[in-house]
This record gives C-alpha cells, sequence and structure tokens, in this order.
C-alpha cells in the first residue's frame, strides 16, 4: 500500500472514459457449478504461510525496488511459477517486465531498474478475454538500520496470488478451465507510487481493451481494530465505478463462499484515507478496465519494521484468498463477459 505522502498529483476526480467489451462467444463449456467448490478446497493456507515467511526473510531485505532484496523476490517468483509449469507472460524476459529506473525516479527519490513477474494461464474457449490479478511485491528495505518486513504489505497479497494460480492450474491440467485467460502480475515499485502498474498499463503484455477486469490485492492478512475481535470481513474498494456487474458478482460469490462481511467504507472517493488511489488497482481503473480491490485494513504495524510474518492472521488470509479465487474463477468461468457500466 502506498504511503499517503507519496500520492502524486493524482488527487482530481476521475473522468473515464467508457469503452466496448466483445460480447461473449456463446461457447459451451466444461466447466461445472460444482468443479468451484472442488477447486475451492484444494487452496493451501500452509502453502501460503510458507510464502508469506519466505517473502518476509531477513535475506530479501525489505525488498526495496531496484536493490538485491527485491530481485531475490524476483527470483522467488519466477522459479515458483517455473516450478508449476505456469508459462510465463508473452514478451517477458523469463517472466520479467523490465522497468527502466529512470521511469520511476523523480524529484524526491532515484530507484534503480527493477523488474514486474508475470505469469500467464491461457484460457481456453475464452482465451482473447483477458483477466490480470495483480499484488506488488516489492516493499520498503531497509530503514534506520531495520529491515522493514512487508508481511502484510504485502507478502501476503503475494502469497495468495500464488497460490491461486496453483489451483488454477491444477483445473486447466484437469480440463476445467479457465475460459478466459489469466495474467499474473506481480508488480514493483509500489511503495513509491504505483509505478510497476502503471508501466504494465502503458506497456501491456495482453491487449487492454481486451482486458475485461482486473482484481488487485494488497495487506489482506491482518486485522484493523474495526474489527479486531470479530474478523471475517475484508474491505472492498473500486468495483462499482466501472461495472456493477463486478460488484454484484462478487457480493454473490461471497454468498456462495465463506459470507464475509464485505466492507465499503473505503470505497468512496472523498474518504480522508484516499485508498481507492492508493493501490495498484488505481492505474487499470484509470485506463478504463474494471477493477476491484481487496483490503485488509490499517494496522499498527503499517510500514513498520514489525509488520512481519508471525503477526499475520493465517485463517483471515485464506478466507479472503478463498473469496477472490471464486471470484476469479467467477469471472473467469461464467458464460458472460464482466459488464461495464454505460
Ligand atoms: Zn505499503
Amino acid at each position: 500500500m502506498l504511503k499517503i505522502i507519496f500520492m502524486l498529483p493524482k488527487i482530481y476526480l476521475l473522468f473515464i472514459g467508457m469503452f466496448a467489451l466483445s460480447s461473449c462467444s456463446g461457447l459451451t463449456s466444461n466447466v461445472q457449478e460444482d468443479d468451484l467448490e472442488k477447486y475451492l478446497a484444494k487452496i493451501d493456507v500452509n502453502n501460503m504461510k510458507n510464502h508469506v515467511y519466505n517473502l518476509a526473510s531477513d535475506e530479501m531485505n525489505g525488498r526495496k525496488t531496484g536493490e538485491e532484496g527485491q530481485k531475490i523476490a524476483a527470483a522467488y517468483l519466477r522459479d515458483f511459477y517455473s516450478g508449476q509449469n505456469i508459462e510465463a507472460a508473452q514478451n517477458t524476459n523469463n517472466y520479467y517486465q523490465f522497468v527502466p529506473g529512470e521511469y520511476m525516479s523523480n524529484v524526491w527519490y532515484t530507484l534503480d531498474d527493477s523488474e514486474n513477474v508475470i505469469a500467464f494461464i491461457e484460457g481456453s474457449d475464452l482465451a482473447n478475454e483477458y483477466l490480470v490479478i495483480s499484488a506488488h511485491y516489492d516493499h520498503m528495505g531497509v530503514e534506520d538500520g531495520q529491515i522493514m518486513y512487508g508481511a502484510d504489505d504485502n507478502g501476503s497479497g503475494t502469497a495468495a496470488i500464488l497460490e491461486i494460480a496453483r489451483v488454477l492450474q491444477e483445473a486447466k491440467a484437469e480440463g476445467k478451465g479457465p475460459r478466459r485467460s489469466i495474467v499474473l502480475l506481480h508488480c514493483t515499485g509500489e511503495e513509491f507510487g504505483l509505478h510497476g502498474s502503471r508501466y504494465y498499463t502503458e506497456n501491456p503484455l495482453y491487449p487492454m481493451d481486451k482486458t475485461i477486469a482486473n482484481i488487485n490485492i494488497d495487506m489482506i492478512g491482518r486485522n484493523d481494530d474495526k474489527y479486531l475481535d470479530e474478523g471475517n470481513y475484508v474491505y472492498i474498494i473500486g468495483p462499482s465505478r466501472l461495472s456493477n456487474d463486478l460488484d454484484q458478482l462478487i457480493q454473490t460469490t461471497n454468498e456462495q463462499v465463506d459470507k464475509l462481511t464485505l466492507d465499503y467504507t473505503y470505497d468512496a472517493l472523498d474518504h480522508p484515507e484516499m485508498i481507492f488511489y492508493r493501490s495498484d488497482h488505481y492505474n487499470f481503473a484509470e485506463k478504463g478496465v474494471p477493477a476491484a480491490f481487496f483490503y485488509g485494513g490499517p494496522h499498527a504495524d503499517y510500514h513498520q519494521p514489525t509488520d512481519t510474518a508471525d503477526k499475520i492472521l493465517y485463517d483471515q488470509l485464506l478466507k479472503r484468498t478463498r473469496l477472490i479465487f471464486a471470484s476469479i474463477w467467477q469471472i473467469a468461468n461464467r458464460k458472460q463477459s464482466i459488464k461495464p457500466n454505460r
């Protein structure tokens, strides 16, 4: 999650043009209603826990954009996908999309060259429609001699994508979708200004006008003060801005899964925390792509060295990941494409 002081002069109302989507092909699919339940059950919290501990380890040194710890994290992601036989996105260098340091640097700071890490699961009968799943994997590095571990921000979202991808690939291997193609986008440069996602949306690897939605995940491993004692919630930001259909899909899906409390507090554009502008979905929404951001809320360890893996609430991480997986499953496999507002 981007620090509020790093929000560049973007605090103005969005005027987003609508764009035409291709209509659905009407082809039938071999994905059945009850397949979702089967694959949902395969989401394994222990895999996610393992990823969070690895990403928030001393070795990765806070994963600061352009520095060695971030490169180690990038290699970790690449090796994971390669090991799962999930292919690299097209026009990458072995999963890496180069993001130049100059692109991310400005009068306030200079960053070195970095990379988005992007994998791809090709769709079956609707392969030319794309769903981008994003989470940033960079963090703050070392500050005042202390490692900023970034377990929640955003080891949690990164772990969720890896586990979702693993299960989607398993389903694909068994002939169960996804009908639409899925782009797994691990963004760099988020903490300094959402640079990696901005770079992707300006240099997309798949056509933006065929990108039907973005699901973004940032900080889903902790509970905030409002829900400290009751848990079982997630903040939803953004979907109805460009697609009431996407918003409705998430709500309907939630009723079929764990019935979390869906909290829209931060969805308001005029909320003082301005969360809509502070993670990678923003760049997709700005380009007219319906985007939904899943967020666990603020906590005392946000952007502190104390954001460590032992403090993640893995049961919450699992429940939120299940809702995200189920939503992705529906977006990718249902008959109709996500319908934008008009
Ligand atoms: Zn952050």
